[in-house]
């Protein structure tokens, strides 16, 4: 009857209620409301406005993950090299009347401030100045060009002398020309985010208590996609592995992983003034439906799912060894066929970069390889890495388990607990007292 143990309790009834039935039950109810809702959805995300029309600016930053992505480029490297470039980020980043005015106060961005000048002031600038003036502000370098300048709703006016512009149109030229309006930054976590989103390929998904990028795309949108359906898929199946998400070590081991029994909202995990940690769901710009308004301990929650989660690794040890024989070979091809395509990729690339190949060449190789590694993948078969893989270094007996868990690196430890468990909703506190309430750590959603 300890807390760890009623945990574990149900942690197994659920496994042995058989995790392929609770699944598809799951799966078809989620369908058939996501579907009766007809899930008008709201904002499309990274690469729209709020009229569901496609951004330029982040449509290029986008088709340009996807191609990096599918091009065996790590999350981590993107992320870098979009801040390098000062490309906005998703959400954050929007530049407003307000913000125009602050960034000229302020002065810490001169590049940026000489644009928002220029754009107001009543003086003669060519479209090809102006367009310079954008990239070293940290446009876009593909779209600021003189060409584009001079087709942009606001040029006459920049560019006639008469009179600038007002804030609010200097904030949407700002925007369109792909510069940051704050100084958030690209990580490999919302690179990844923005560019599986469902909306990017035209179709609506469904993901409970998450935004998007991980729920099933269920039914075409009517908007104008910036990706093909097979490109979002097979980003997906990329940004699965989890050698794509290597980046900084993860400090919490159940962060994103709790789900804020108020509002659904990932919670995140925060060191604590008394030099611990704790879990909260916490208001952040950009998240208006996170309540805020939740929190619990982290040291006492990681170590009842901790505990949980090496007896399920115990019993799925025991299982496994069975399972390896079957699928191991396949599996091992499909890998080689991946890490083989990819270096021909790298190869030609180069090849193309100095003009050796004509672009329809070009084309026809990639499409080629395209459809080898879809197939690899489908025969990979994995939208998650497979608990073997992810359990390979474990040791076998439960005791031996029990030891490497307090010693294991922690994204090891947190890819074993994602690779058993979507998310555990935390309920709100009771009305007792400050002693730690395991009864709020709810039942974990299992994977498949
Ligand atoms: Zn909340």
């Amino acid at each position: 009857m300890t807390p760890s143990g009623r945990l574990l309790a149900r942690i197994l009834a659920a496994v042995a209620a058989n995790e392929g039935d609770v699944k598809s039950a799951r799966l078809s109810a989620q369908r058939a409301q996501a579907a009766q809702a007809g899930r008008a959805h709201g904002p499309l995300g990274y690469g729209y406005d709020e009229d569901q029309r496609i951004i330029a600016a982040e449509a290029e930053v986008v088709r340009e993950v996807a191609q990096r992505v599918l091009d065996g480029e790590t999350l981590y490297s993107i992320a870098a090299d979009l801040n390098d470039r000062g490309v906005a980020t998703p959400g954050s980043g929007r530049w407003d009347a307000r913000r125009v005015e602050r960034a000229v106060g302020r002065r810490d961005r001169p590049e940026v401030v000489e644009v928002i000048e220029a754009a107001r002031r009543d003086a003669v600038v060519t479209a090809a100045v102006f367009a310079r003036l954008l990239r070293r502000a940290g446009g876009t370098p593909a779209l600021c060009t003189a060409s584009w300048v001079r087709d942009q709703p606001w040029a006459e006016h920049v560019m006639s002398g008469d009179h600038g512009v007002d804030d609010s149109t200097v904030a949407r030229l700002l925007g369109a020309a792909g510069i940051s309006a704050d100084r958030s930054f690209w990580r490999a976590a919302n690179v990844r985010a923005m560019v599986r989103r469902g909306s990017l390929c035209g179709w609506r998904e469904f993901s409970p208590g998450q935004r998007g990028g991980y729920g099933e795309l269920v039914s075409p949108g009517d908007w104008a996609p910036i990706l093909s359906k097979e490109v979002t898929e097979s980003i997906r199946r990329i940004t699965d592995r989890p050698s794509s998400r290597r980046g900084r070590d993860p400090k919490y081991l159940l962060a994103a992983i709790l789900k804020c029994g108020k509002c659904g909202s990932s919670m995140a995990g925060s060191p604590t003034s008394n030099g611990g940690y704790r879990y909260a769901c916490s208001k952040q710009p950009g998240r208006p439906h996170t309540c805020g308004g939740l929190t619990i301990a982290g040291p006492q929650t990681d170590a009842i799912v901790s505990m949980a989660v090496v007896d399920v690794v115990a019993e799925a040890k025991v299982r496994s060894s069975a399972i390896r024989r079957r699928s191991g070979a396949g599996a091992v091809a499909a890998e080689s066929e991946i890490a083989e395509i990819a270096r021909l990729r790298k190869h030609y690339g180069s090849e193309f970069a100095a003009g050796r190949l004509h672009q329809d060449e070009w084309d026809v190789l990639r499409e080629g390889w395209a459809i080898r590694q879809r197939d690899a993948e489908r025969k990979l078969g994995q939208w998650a890495p497979s608990l073997e893989t992810v359990l390979s270094d474990v040791p076998r007996k439960r005791a031996d388990i029990e030891t490497w868990w307090t010693t294991a690196p922690m994204r090891q430890r947190r890819e074993i607990v994602r690779t058993l468990i979507e998310s555990i909703e935390i309920a709100p506190r009771g009305k007792s007292n400050n002693r730690f309430d395991d009864s709020r750590i709810g039942d974990p959603v299992w994977r498949a």
